[in-house]
């Protein structure tokens, strides 16, 4: 009796010391739950404050309303002027710990963290409806690919493209023109920043493409992005992002 004990203890402790994961955001170890879309990603504490946003958004652009729980509803801009996309995904708001590790991922070399916030987004229900047949990542101008050492939007891209079974495809558009860091929320200004800055190959043609980036703003960079992969004969585009801004003056 007390020797089967003594085994059902070990048994627990070979379990806890063969599955345990440091959380890749607090560091701290941790016994991952197994959920219905896979092992947990981060400790249970920083999972309960990555929510994923669920009402309360317009589907166009991701623009929060004023209240979390209405339901999904376009906001005037898209009503008076559609999106060039056939739909929109992101996680969560740039907010909170969700905002504190996309710029660590962009701006801190932390680049273990692209892996998973790119599954945190490919679990997303809407991921597994839509109809692509690639993922291609916002790509960065080459001078600040060089500054930076790695783009984030294909780091994300990769276990992104993987878990949807997609392939990743990050040499079919590129950034021809440097454009200046864009902050705040005016979407004039951002479009006018971003217009031209991007060149899609003709390989693009009669493909339907998920263009990812880490986060959204006001869409202008996503929409300079899309146009040009449509103008280049992309049979449709789909756009996704981790995180979406939350509101006037928060930057990306
Ligand atoms: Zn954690
Ligand atoms: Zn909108």
């Amino acid at each position: 009796m007390k020797c089967s004990y003594l085994r059902n203890i070990l048994y627990d402790l070979w379990d806890i010391l063969a599955h345990e994961r440091r959380c890749p955001a607090c560091e701290a170890v941790y016994v991952p739950c197994e959920k219905r879309e896979g092992k947990s990603l981060f400790c249970p504490e920083c999972s309960s404050l990555l929510p994923r946003r669920e009402k309360g958004y317009c589907p166009g652009c991701g623009e929060p309303a004023a209240w979390p729980d209405l339901p999904l509803a376009p906001c005037l801009r898209c009503l008076a002027r559609p999106p060039l996309w056939d739909a929109l995904v992101f996680h969560g708001l740039f907010q909170g710990l969700l905002r504190r590790l996309l710029l660590r991922l962009k701006f801190n070399g932390h680049v273990t963290l692209a892996r998973p916030l790119g599954l945190l987004l490919a679990r997303h229900p809407d991921c597994a409806k839509l109809s692509v047949d690639c993922v291609i990542p916002v790509p960065l101008h080459r001078s600040r690919l060089a500054r930076r050492g790695y783009n984030q939007a294909l780091e994300l891209a990769k276990p992104l493209a993987a878990a949807l079974h997609l392939p990743c495809e990050s040499r079919l558009l590129e950034r021809i023109r440097a454009t200046a860091p864009q902050t705040g929320e005016n979407l004039a200004l951002r479009q006018r920043n971003t217009r031209g800055a991007f060149s899609a190959s003709s390989h693009v043609r009669g493909i339907r493409i998920l263009l990812l980036d880490d986060i959204v703003t006001t869409g202008a960079t996503m929409e300079a992005a899309a146009n040009a992969l449509l103008e280049a004969g992309a049979k449709g585009v789909s756009v996704a992002a981790v995180g979406r801004t939350a509101r006037i003056g928060q930057s990306a």
